[in-house]
């Protein structure tokens, strides 16, 4: 039995589940993980990602030292630098000259276009709002994004347009109180395990029906009264035709429609043509199954809608989010506990780094970039002339990436995040890497994408700073330093603070009391008194349990859910729909549909749990195959097998399970000796300029041992 030399409570790194973690902690070393059985948000419940994942932090490939690269890099013939020759070691005040330096070189040649910062959602609520603080404010431009874009950005953008709130609606374990709640484009028990555990106590001991609308047979069919096995991508004709079913079976809220909707005369007009019988020819699903999953959502006493990934990483997400949005505004359930519109954010912060301005049309707060009244606010807030802050919406993610070239974006500051990992079609992004003139890194290991940077700045890691993260229902909890950071890491609050005072003095712009912050807490306080939601946020408020937001003023308690009496946007609007269907639909050459995903052991592009234990208890990529496709193939269960999209090819073991459904095949994201995203398209959503990662088309054959021992070099894993 150990006995603790201290026990520090904080918040889990992983998922925006935002579970309460104890790190036991004895001679400077995490040795355990816990959480109290009173967390508000877990009780006590962690998954294996929070009680085991936390490793990463003593990792050997953790960098600890400021890196520059030997030799400067010439645009167009830059290439990953593994080998520790290729770099040397720095003092931080050598790689913040040189960082910052190249920076201002490249702004003054070129301008504020050519200037462009991915932040982060793993980073802190105080990190994100630095960041995007330093890139608008002093290189004047709003090319600041972070990984939100790739995940709910389709959910985003319909959620604005319709109800002008894009954030959760409801408390996640508000869902004991739902009659009925569907669950769609969300694998929930391996991507938000103690989410899916409310649900499963929802279903087992409240008595509450489950709907399941899925491709895969992912877990949470097990708990459901019905499951939709819809083919990717056929959302929209899916909830349409459930919202025909409503409308003609006159199930709709007649009150809540006059009060509080508008548009509705126009929708009807346009869901005629989504006949149950339509969306069966189209999303593969029993016409019948669909007008029961209609009949009983609309007729519950309270219903709720919980979404993710499935629904907006497609080329039309946006319509597939408002297709959903429209069922809620039809029947009314929303504004109550229990019910809602629910889209589960992805990281442990997605949701704070989207309140902190890391998005390319927005300040801090969703105040509209190309507005006067928000520009004009914000300079004043940073001391910049009037006028000068850039009023251009910047780019997405992925038009990053795509701009990178002469003329262009050329210098490009990571912080955290791996397009090499994370962005569509792979072998695009490595050309463009391959583009720019400078990279800077700021993360805690040199990832795929590090691997091309020219200086790199080593991060303290979560259990080493000090900040909050704002988790998937809204709630700002506090993250607390419980270790040193190893070697000469730094905090990124920090490092982005002593980066921006060098910038500023190259710039001429003396403004040093704006980054002279003694600690995070007055980072949030500033950014509280430009975001009304986060105005009562503090951290002595946050202490033992967070606040979810709007939290109004210093004694508002905040808000469990929304919309009790109203939208932002006044009335929710009803908005016409047309089905189209994905950029590649199966054909001869490539006859199976690919959808990708996360699985429970991991996280995202696996920079944290490929470096942790939990590596060993999922070490290896494996594609979803159904038996029937499996045996048409003579493929075996962990037999080696090729996939190739008209974009790449890689090389994986199969699991031959009834988990995938005929005809379509699931890959993980994480696995850089099979990334999937070699594979995927990078068409876009036109309004929320998401790519389509759910839905393309690919050969699967069958291959050899020696070529799954021997990847083709596609995509590299960082190391030093
Ligand atoms: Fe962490 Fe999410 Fe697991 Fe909770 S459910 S322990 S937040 S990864």
């Amino acid at each position: 039995m150990i006995t603790p030399d201290r026990i520090v409570p904080t918040t889990c790194p992983y998922c925006g589940v935002g579970c309460n973690l104890e790190l036991h902690i004895k001679d400077d070393f995490v040795y355990k993980v816990t959480s109290p059985f009173d967390a508000v948000v877990n009780h006590g419940n962690l998954c294996v990602k929070g009680r085991f994942g936390y490793d990463f932090v003593y990792n050997k490939d953790r960098i600890t030292t400021p890196l520059i690269r030997k030799t400067a890099q010439e645009p167009g013939a830059r290439t990953q630098a593994f080998d520790r020759d290729q770099w040397h070691e720095a003092s931080w005040d050598e790689a913040l000259d040189y960082a910052a330096g190249r920076l201002v070189e490249i702004y003054r040649r070129d301008g504020a276009d050519a200037m462009a910062v991915y932040c982060c959602a793993k980073a802190t609520n105080e990190d994100n709002y630095l960041l995007q603080k330093l890139f608008r404010a002093l290189f004047r431009s709003n090319n600041v994004d972070h990984c939100t874009r790739l995940c709910h950005a389709g959910s985003v953008v319909a959620l604005q347009m319709a109800i002008g709130s894009s954030a959760m609606s409801n408390t996640a374990a508000e869902v004991i109180h739902s009659d009925v709640f569907l669950v769609t484009g969300s694998n929930t028990a391996e991507t938000h395990p103690i989410i899916a555990l409310q649900m499963k106590a929802a279903v087992a001991n409240h008595g509450a029906k489950l709907i399941v609308v899925d491709p895969r047979r992912v877990e949470m069919v097990n708990w459901a009264a019905l499951w939709l096995p819809e083919k990717p991508g056929t959302d929209v004709p899916l909830f349409s035709a459930m919202a025909h079913v409503i409308i003609k079976e006159e199930l709709y809220n007649r009150d809540f429609i006059e009060r509080r909707a508008e548009g509705f005369a126009e929708f009807v007009k346009s869901m005629e043509k989504f006949t149950p019988a339509y969306a069966e020819s189209i999303s593969g699903v029993d016409r019948n199954l669909i007008v029961e999953a209609a009949r009983m959502y609309a007729t519950a006493k309270n219903a709720a809608i919980y979404w993710a990934l499935g629904i907006p990483e497609h080329s039309h997400g946006t319509d597939n989010a408002m297709s959903l949005i429209h069922l809620a505004l039809l029947t009314g359930h929303i504004g109550r506990q229990g019910t809602g519109l629910n889209p589960l954010r992805g990281q442990n912060n997605v949701q704070g780094a989207s309140d902190s301005g890391a998005m390319p049309w927005h300040y801090p707060g969703y105040q509209r970039v190309d507005d006067e009244t928000a520009a004009r606010k914000f300079e004043h807030a940073w001391n910049s002339e009037p006028g000068s802050l850039n009023r251009r919406l910047g780019l997405t993610t992925t038009e990053i990436m795509s701009a990178v070239g002469p003329g262009g974006v050329r210098a490009l500051h990571l912080m955290g995040e791996n397009p090499m990992m994370s962005e569509p079609n792979l072998n695009h992004t490595r050309h463009k890497m391959e583009q720019l003139e400078f990279l800077v890194a700021q993360d805690l290991f040199i990832n795929e994408s590090d691997a091309y940077a020219d200086v790199f700045l080593p991060a303290a890691s979560w259990a080493e700073k000090e900040g909050t993260f704002t988790n998937t229902d809204r709630r700002v909890q506090r993250v607390r330093k419980a270790l040193e950071p190893r070697g000469q890491s730094r905090a990124d609050w920090q490092i982005i603070c002593d980066l921006a005072q060098r910038i500023e003095k190259k710039l001429s712009r003396p403004q040093t009391a704006f980054w002279a912050y003694q600690s995070p807490a007055e980072v949030l306080e500033e950014m509280g008194r430009l975001v009304p939601e986060y105005a009562g946020v503090k951290y002595s408020r946050i202490e033992k349990e967070g606040l979810q937001t709007p939290v109004w003023d210093d004694n508002h308690p905040g808000t469990p859910y929304l919309f009790a009496e109203t939208f932002p946007s006044g009335k929710g609007k009803f908005h016409p729909l047309e089905y189209v269907p994905s950029v590649e639909m199966p054909d001869d050459e490539y006859p199976f549909i690919l959808t990708t995903g996360r699985l429970l052991e991991h996280w995202h592009g696996g920079t944290l749990t490929r470096h942790s234990k939990l590596d060993e208890l999922y070490p290896e990529a494996r594609i979803e195959i159904n038996p029937a496709d499996a045996a048409r193939l003579r493929i075996e269960d962990g037999q080696p097998v090729r996939v190739s999209s008209r974009r790449g090819s890689i090389v994986l073991r199969a699991w031959v399970t009834q988990r995938a459904t005929v005809g379509v095949v699931f890959i993980p994201m994480h696995f850089v000796e099979a990334a999937a995203n070699l594979l995927t398209l990078d068409t876009l959503d036109p309004l929320a300029k998401i790519p389509e990662y759910k839905a393309c088309a690919v050969r699967v054959v069958p291959a050899t041992k020696d070529q799954l021992a021997r990847p083709e070099g596609k995509v590299q894993r960082g190391r030093y």
